[in-house]
């Protein structure tokens, strides 16, 4: 059975559904604002990894994923302080209106989904249509004591009215000092804002210049901090116990540890079973970020004739625990391993029909089971290409079969006539020269190689296993 590293129990855990047979994950979804970047995207496919091998073991997954359309402030420090709501900002920039900008955003959210083959949420949530689940969370708040009424009108959470803050990310409260949690350009205590630096605010007083997004309540008019969107969205969606919950790394402070804390508090239980976090991807050795303008989209792989399912192989052949620093190279040489795959595929699948090779299948799932790992699940599929003891029939039944894990449609070319991709005359003696340029550490000779090659048609791309080509 599946196991996934929890991090907050900082161990690997086996994934035991609370209600045999079925397992309910919720997933932070995008804050749609901008297109999602291939960043994003990694986080997303935690996810699906996670509901394909599920699935494959005979659970009914439910994933639910909010819309976060309302609440996400621009620069992550809090809602109560500086920073302007991500969609209103967007909104000006753009100079259309929020939901216009964010409803934008979600399609193109959807459809980048769709083109890495993640398989949709069951529920999409959109904040800005689940408020009244957020003030009645809110108000269930109010009743235990947990939040109150602060010196603005707004309504905060009291972080020390619960014991075990920090558990997720190790963050407790009394290490917590004024300013780290927040940029704090006043003392909120001093103003009497609020009782204690740590609280945060569930819901915040419009005030007169937001005019977007904002909603009457019986604390006034104003909107719902983004913490309480995914408390009141999760609860809601999947009850009081959630088996999985996802987001990449960075949302497991103060996001994670204050949903955690709200969910909590409000049901009077543990309402997470096990938080699971996908690290950062880097692009070309710095962070992916929009604030540094080093974004990769979807888009821009597909501009570059790339199948964008060429980048989900790409991730697929790094684990989701770890840091991934993405290149072109990368992708290019994953573009041509799936390009590989499917022609070979195409040819196997006219070749007599044998059973699924067991041993191949049962290790590659084996390693998805073991905290998704998927760099030695694409390995041993490597080693099966390679294999001559299987038959083709049997590899070919093999791949078909484990594409329900990998979602790279592998089977994609049956069917089609089979071509073999024929190099341009000259173009091997070129990739020969290549390679003994890369062999001499001739790195100039080999990047003039390549352009006298891309000239021809000829894309290569540089992997561990050495140079790949394929046809532009
Ligand atoms: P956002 O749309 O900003 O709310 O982020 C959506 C998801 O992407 C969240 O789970 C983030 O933690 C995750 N995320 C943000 N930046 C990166 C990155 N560079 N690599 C991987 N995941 C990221
Ligand atoms: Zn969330």
């Amino acid at each position: 059975m599946l196991h996934l590293t929890d991090t907050r129990t900082r161990g690997v855990e086996l994934i035991e559904p609370s209600t045999p047979g079925e397992l309910s994950v919720y997933a932070c979804g995008p804050t749609v604002y901008r297109f999602a970047h291939v960043g994003n995207l990694r986080t997303f496919l935690l996810t699906d990894l996670i509901r394909r091998v599920a699935t494959l073991h005979g659970l009914r997954v439910t994933v639910v994923q909010n819309i976060t359309d309302v609440g996400h402030m621009a620069d992550d420090r809090g809602l109560e302080e500086a920073g302007e709501d991500k969609i209103l900002s967007q909104a000006r920039e753009e100079n259309r209106s929020a939901l216009d900008i964010a409803r934008f955003y979600e399609a193109a959210y959807l459809a980048d989904l769709e083109r890495l083959n993640i398989v949709p949420a069951d529920v999409a949530p959109r904040a800005s249509e689940s408020i009244d689940l957020m003030v009645e969370l809110i108000q269930t708040l109010v009743d235990k004591s947990h939040a109150y009424v602060g010196g603005d009108g707004s309504v905060y959470f009291d972080a020390r009215s619960i014991d075990n803050y920090g558990a997720i990310s190790g963050n407790k409260l009394d290490a917590l000092k004024p300013g780290t949690r927040f940029a704090i350009e006043e003392d909120p205590q001093a103003s009497g804002r609020k009782r204690f630096h740590a609280d945060w605010a569930l819901w915040k007083v419009a005030g007169d210049t937001r005019t977007q997004l904002v909603w009457d309540t019986p604390w006034g008019v104003g909107f719902p901090g983004w913490h309480v969107e995914c408390s009141a969205m999760s609860v809601h969606h999947l009850g009081t116990t959630i088996d999985v919950h996802t987001g990449g790394i960075d949302l497991r402070f103060p996001h994670h540890e204050d949903e955690k804390a709200q969910s909590d508090a409000a049901t009077g239980t543990e309402v997470v079973r096990h938080w699971v976090h996908a690290e950062h991807l880097l692009f070309d050795g710095r962070k992916m970020a929009k604030s540094t303008g080093n974004v990769l989209l979807l888009q821009d792989v597909i501009d570059r004739g790339i199948d964008p399912l060429a980048l989900r192989l790409c991730f697929l052949e790094h684990n989701y625990r770890q840091q991934m620093n993405l290149t072109w190279n990368a992708i290019e040489s994953a573009a041509t391993t799936l390009k590989r795959w499917r022609l070979k595929i195409a040819q196997w699948a006219e070749e007599p029909s044998a059973p699924i090779d067991e041993t191949t299948k049962n290790a590659v799932v084996a390693a998805f089971d073991d905290d998704l790992d998927t760099p030695k699940a694409i390995q041993i599929l490597r080693r099966l290409e390679k294999d001559e003891s299987v038959s083709t029939g049997s590899v070919f039944e093999t791949f078909v079969y484990l594409d329900r894990l990998l979602g790279l449609d592998l089977a994609r070319d049956v069917g089609k006539p089979v071509v073999a991709q024929q190099l341009p005359a000259g173009a091997q003696a070129l990739l020969d020269a290549r390679e003994q340029a890369r062999a001499d550490k001739q790195w100039a000779a080999s990047d003039q190689l390549r352009d006298e090659l891309a000239a021809l048609g000829v894309v290569v791309a540089d992997s561990k296993e050495g140079q790949t080509w394929s046809l532009a």
